[in-house]
């Protein structure tokens, strides 16, 4: 049976409580897509606000720290995403894996500590342009999802894993189809490996430059099961489009 698509906005550090009209616009467009589930990932301050002006509708975090508690400053717990109403978080961005240099050993345990409370976890993974062009996307992206997924899949846990490559990630470069459906085909080949069966129900988006204009095609390609978007999910106008795309596939 097809996976369900999810269609995930990455608001990265955008909104402030003048933006919540437009995540209210966004929740109550995206109810006409019934078979598409939608999610929005905002700034860990705007979670409690988000989530209480669009009871259910998926808000999520945009990282999460492995520990449960304690001398963490500036970070915040699985918990507290989930007190603060989020449903799911993103883990393992590029711009953190780059920024706050976090390597898939953290990644992993971000991963698990989300998936321990409840929450889905998107998990980012992709390659550099200079990875890409010498030929070794496909060797490097599964060696880093192997690295960074959980131990274990459970029927309770929902983990997703995005492929975004980071030199599509804000730039309107995507790569070709061929090229995203054999990076897709290896990660669930990598996931089935893993988790025997269950590897087939864990769903793959694509993220990088998602657009109106290009999301049919890449949802049409196989193992494509949703897309995490970032400039483009900042409005509904941008945004509904590509989760209509999704409804039709
Ligand atoms: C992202 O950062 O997760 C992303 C996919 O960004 P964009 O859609 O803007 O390329």
């Amino acid at each position: 049976m097809a996976l369900r698509k999810l269609v995930a906005g990455n608001w990265k550090m955008h909104g402030l409580s003048a933006d919540l009209e437009e995540i209210r616009t966004i929740a109550e467009a995206s109810r006409a897509y019934p078979t598409v589930d939608v999610a929005l990932c905002v700034p860990a301050i705007l979670i409690e606000r988000a989530a209480r002006a669009v009871p259910g509708f998926a808000i999520g975090g945009q990282d999460v720290h492995q520990a449960e508690k304690g001398a963490h400053t500036g970070c915040t717990s699985a918990l507290m995403l989930l007190d603060s109403g989020a449903s799911l978080t993103i883990v393992g961005h590029s711009e953190r894996r780059e920024a706050q240099r976090e390597n898939d050993g953290e990644v992993k345990a971000k991963a698990e500590s989300a998936l321990g409370v409840g929450l889905t976890v998107i998990l980012c993974v992709g390659e550099s342009l200079e990875v890409r062009e010498r030929g070794a996307a496909v060797a490097t992206v599964i060696a880093q999802l192997d690295a960074s997924i959980p131990h274990e899949s459970t029927e309770e846990a929902e983990l997703a894993v995005a492929y975004e490559p980071i030199w599509a990630i804000g730039t309107g470069k995507i790569p070709t189809v061929g090229e995203i459906a054999e990076m897709h085909s290896a990660i669930r080949e990598q996931l089935v490996h893993r988790y025997g069966a269950a590897g087939n129900q864990v769903r793959i988006l694509y993220g990088g430059s998602v657009k109106a204009s290009n999301a049919g095609e890449i949802f049409s390609i196989a193992d494509v099961n949703g897309a995490l978007v970032g400039g483009a999910s900042l409005k509904a106008a941008d945004f509904i489009p590509i989760v209509a795309a999704a409804a039709l596939v």
